[in-house]
């Protein structure tokens, strides 16, 4: 389908082709639309860091193996493997007050993992990749009403694109840090706002990580196997390694909480699972080519370029075919690559006394001849 590729030349890492990055981009804007109205700030923070910043945020200790790091004028640096430090350095320029509180940031920075090259596997697993990630900053009594947001936003991202997300929430694990009560606090939360939220949910007994609970989204693919997707995790232990305060309605230092949240995880994976899923037949809103106009020969080509402007005028993602093939083996080609519509100019359609097309859909259902308006109208707008 000419979506992306690979090279020996960068192992574990995607070179996007133009349609595959059609896709990239629409859903990363589509999610960037809701972001802004659910209060979100992007950031974006530094791909080179150095080593030493995550020495003291603590991810060091645990996930230095799975890092690049290497020296640069005698320091050592690291290429970031996931974002909240950076965000953390970002909080704490200010100073912040228990009314600035929460603060969501979101920022789809490019992370590095060093896995294995014997491990990696087409989009599913990379070293270079994007997560659509973002650290909410809140105050203990927040938290509940915070991650039933979240969760309504996933919710409602993933009703959009046809899948139906299940929720599995995280329990204290046996090597759990911090206080037992925040613990308590954090697990009853997430148990309210998954309820809040209206969400049904399983629970996976001590698999929280060790430093809060989490929740744990997965879907189903058309072929019935299970991805894990996006987390939803409480972190009492950053804030506290980074030093992060806010002032409370009685002017003392207090520790935020930090809400780390994907809504799809790694785009790259995501990308990879939904072709699979769809078996390359995107919707609509995320298909590289959502139309291509078919000439049945070379006498309609100035007519399909006329069609061709005012598709692309519509903001339409429009594609004309001139080759030079029988009008068979291009309908062939085009489903193929499946294309939602395709519209067909020949003799007939010439005569019509406004600008008219025959359309097909990807099915293969002949929905007839109709004004280039009405195409637009009854079938694109309404997508
Ligand atoms: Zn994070």
């Amino acid at each position: 389908m000419d979506l992306f590729s690979f090279h020996e030349e960068a192992p574990g890492a995607i070179f996007w082709h133009h349609k595959g990055y059609v896709i990239y981009k629409t859903l990363v804007e589509f999610l960037r639309n809701k972001l802004r109205t659910a209060g979100y700030q992007e950031i974006s923070t530094p791909v080179m860091v150095k080593s030493e910043l995550f020495k003291k945020s603590g991810h060091w200790d645990f996930y230095k193996k799975d890092m690049f790091n290497f020296d640069v004028e005698d320091q050592s640096y690291s290429l970031k493997p996931m974002n909240c430090p950076g965000a953390c350095l970002v909080y704490s320029t200010n100073t912040r007050s228990y009314q600035d509180l929460p603060l969501r940031y979101s920022d789809f920075g490019v992370l590095h993992r060093n896995e294995l090259s014997g491990v990696l596997g087409g989009a599913f697993r990379v070293r270079q990749f994007t997560i659509d990630d973002a650290h909410h900053f809140v105050r203990p009594d927040q938290i509940q009403e915070e991650i039933k947001n979240v969760l309504l936003l996933v919710k409602e991202f993933y009703n959009d694109l046809g899948f139906k997300p299940e929720f599995f929430l995280s329990t204290k694990p046996q090597k759990a840090m911090g206080d037992p009560k925040l613990w308590e606090l954090a697990e009853g939360g997430l148990k309210t706002a998954l309820e809040e939220a209206k969400v049904t949910y399983g629970v996976k007994e001590k698999d929280g990580a060790f430093y809060g609970p989490k929740i744990d989204i997965h879907i189903k693919d058309s072929q019935e196997r299970d991805w894990q997707l996006a987390t939803i995790q409480l972190d009492f232990q950053i804030p506290e390694k980074m030093g992060l305060e806010y002032t409370d309605n009685q002017g003392k230092p207090q520790r935020p909480v930090i809400v780390h949240r994907a809504i799809l995880g790694s785009v790259e994976r995501f990308i990879g699972i939904m072709t699979e899923h769809f078996q390359g037949a995107f919707p609509y809103r995320l298909a590289p080519v959502q139309v291509s106009i078919l000439p049945v020969s070379e006498k309609h080509n100035e007519k399909a370029q006329e069609v061709y402007e005012e598709l692309m005028r519509q903001d339409v993602r429009v594609e004309l075919n001139r080759d030079d093939k029988p009008l068979g083996a291009k309908i062939r080609d085009t489903t193929l690559q499946k294309v939602p519509f395709m519209v067909i100019i020949g003799d007939k359609e010439m005569q019509e006394p406004s600008l008219s097309v025959a359309v097909r859909n990807r099915e293969g259902k002949d929905l007839g001849l109709m004004t280039v308006n009405e195409f637009i109208k009854t079938h694109l707008k309404s997508i």
